[in-house]
């Protein structure tokens, strides 16, 4: 960082510590740790530096009497925008219908397809009322971070935060590219969810792992003495144990028998190029006879979030079957930390002929054309511009509304039902009165006024409803076709 960023960082970690002076996370800890953890761990992704002071401040809203307009004064409209951002996502949460089973325990069809499509418009809403990319970085962070303190939170709240983090947080880290926050959202919610099963996967597989690592580390040496003797350049040779959650839903697919999963612990081998990869894997098969159809060439056609990598299982050292990785050091970068290792390959990085590919998800949510040289390109790419045509909006219960843009509580009231359209008076949008021609926009909670004695419509709301249904039912009272 220059003088200039170094300065505006200390700025936002003032402002935050004077607003969360004397405030203790329920862990006890002073609040501003949870703050910094988070700037931090942007800091390590190399993120810019409105993002790491954004960090530094985006609970500074939520819990203290400051107004966004403050912040923008303080630091300007790019920082304020972020924090406002992340402020805003706080009301996508799961609503609390009862008790906080997981899905499978759901065992009335209705009750899997209702909570699957609250899951659904939450993943969506969560996109749409995010218009740039690192409000969403920031959000991953204080996830991952309030995931890992998790057990001092009040047991009751635990169930939803951990089944939040399983269903849509950790989705979207994948679609983002970025394995590893995943991997260890995942890990950090599934002892809350499914206490039992991963129980029973700890028990199962202390011994088991104990006895793979003394392996993996004979078979290791091997291959490394045997690509050295073939002069190969390795960067880095490691086993990579995998994450816990993602076993268990393997298990799950092979019956619950651990025997069959060959990638409880993987090689993973790190060469400079694209060239090396395929050499190594052409020697390493040479020696190693491999599994008929378990080479996986994801370098040539790499996974829709961006994944590269060769993979392969041989019967290695004993004949005993291993998984093994090989990529280069950026494929390496692009599958743990995904979009994070775009911006900052972008921002510090731009040699010629390392250039991250471009994930398919990237190029089907924004139809930039050129390759990721230009950082402004970048950033304006990173303003998210999905579902373009629809808002989200939610009833004070939480349930969330899907709308064409440019809905208004009219719009919203017939969308609920037909009676609560017909006898609207007034509505409530954040709880505040707005006339009922106000456009609805994306996270607003809406709120109907209804009269007691049945009213019938106004032939004026016409003018400005929008959808099908609202328009169908005020026309009919008025026979207009
Ligand atoms: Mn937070």
């Amino acid at each position: 960082m220059n003088e200039e960023d170094r300065a505006l960082v200390e700025r936002a970690y003032q402002y935050a510590e004077e607003a969360h002076r004397g405030i203790k996370r329920e862990s006890g800890e002073t609040y501003l740790t949870h703050p910094v953890r988070i700037a931090l761990f942007l800091a390590k992704l190399e993120l810019d530096v409105e993002t790491i002071a954004a960090a530094l401040l985006h609970d500074v809203l939520e819990d203290t009497s400051i107004a966004a307009e403050q912040i923008e004064r303080r630091f300007g409209p790019g920082i304020a925008k972020l924090v406002s951002g992340v402020t805003k996502l706080a009301r996508v949460r799961l609503k609390k219908t009862g008790r906080f089973l997981p899905a499978f325990l759901l065992r009335r069809e209705e009750e899997r397809v209702a909570f699957e499509r609250q899951v659904e418009s939450l993943r969506k809403m969560l996109l749409a009322m995010t218009d740039d990319i690192r409000v969403i970085l920031i959000k991953l962070a204080d996830r991952l971070h309030n995931m890992e303190t998790l057990h001092a939170v009040r047991p009751d709240k635990r169930a939803r935060i951990a089944q939040e983090t399983l269903e849509i947080y950790a989705p979207l880290a994948y679609r983002l590219g970025m394995g590893d926050i995943k991997g260890r959202l995942e890990d950090l919610a599934f002892p809350y969810v499914y206490p039992k099963e991963h129980k029973f996967l700890r028990d199962q597989l202390g011994e088991r792992i104990r006895e793979r690592d003394q392996y993996i580390v004979r078979f290791q040496r091997t291959l490394k003495q045997y690509l050295e003797s073939e002069h190969i350049k390795m960067l880095d040779i490691h086993g990579r144990v995998k994450h816990e959650y993602s076993l268990w839903q393997k298990l799950q697919r092979y019956q619950g028998d651990l025997s069959k999963i060959y990638d409880l612990i993987a090689i993973r081998i790190i060469v400079p190029t694209p060239a090396d990869c395929y050499q190594v894997l052409g020697l390493i098969h040479s020696r190693w006879n491999p599994l008929l159809g378990r080479i996986k060439d994801y370098i040539a056609t790499p996974k829709p979030n961006g994944y590269q990598s060769l993979h392969s299982t041989v019967f290695g050292v004993d004949g005993e079957i291993t998984e093994i990785q090989i990529r280069t050091p950026l494929m390496h970068e692009q599958a743990e930390w995904g979009i994070a290792a775009h911006w900052h390959y972008t921002e510090h990085k731009s040699k010629k002929d390392d250039v991250l590919p471009r994930p398919s998800w990237l190029a089907d949510l924004h139809k930039w054309q050129q390759t990721l040289k230009d950082p402004k390109e970048l950033q304006a790419m990173l303003r998210l511009e999905f579902f373009r045509d629809q808002i989200f909006v939610f009833t004070p219960l939480g349930d969330v509304i899907t709308l064409p843009v440019q809905s208004t509580p009219i719009d919203f009231a017939y969308a609920i039902h037909s009676d609560i359209g017909d006898n609207c008076t007034g509505a409530k949008i954040n709880d505040r009165l707005k006339p009922l021609d106000t456009e609805l926009k994306n996270g607003d909670i809406v709120e109907i006024l209804v009269t007691k004695k049945p009213q019938g419509p106004k032939r004026d709301w016409l003018r400005f409803a929008k959808t099908q249904k609202a328009r169908t039912s005020i026309k009919s009272r008025f026979g207009i076709s």
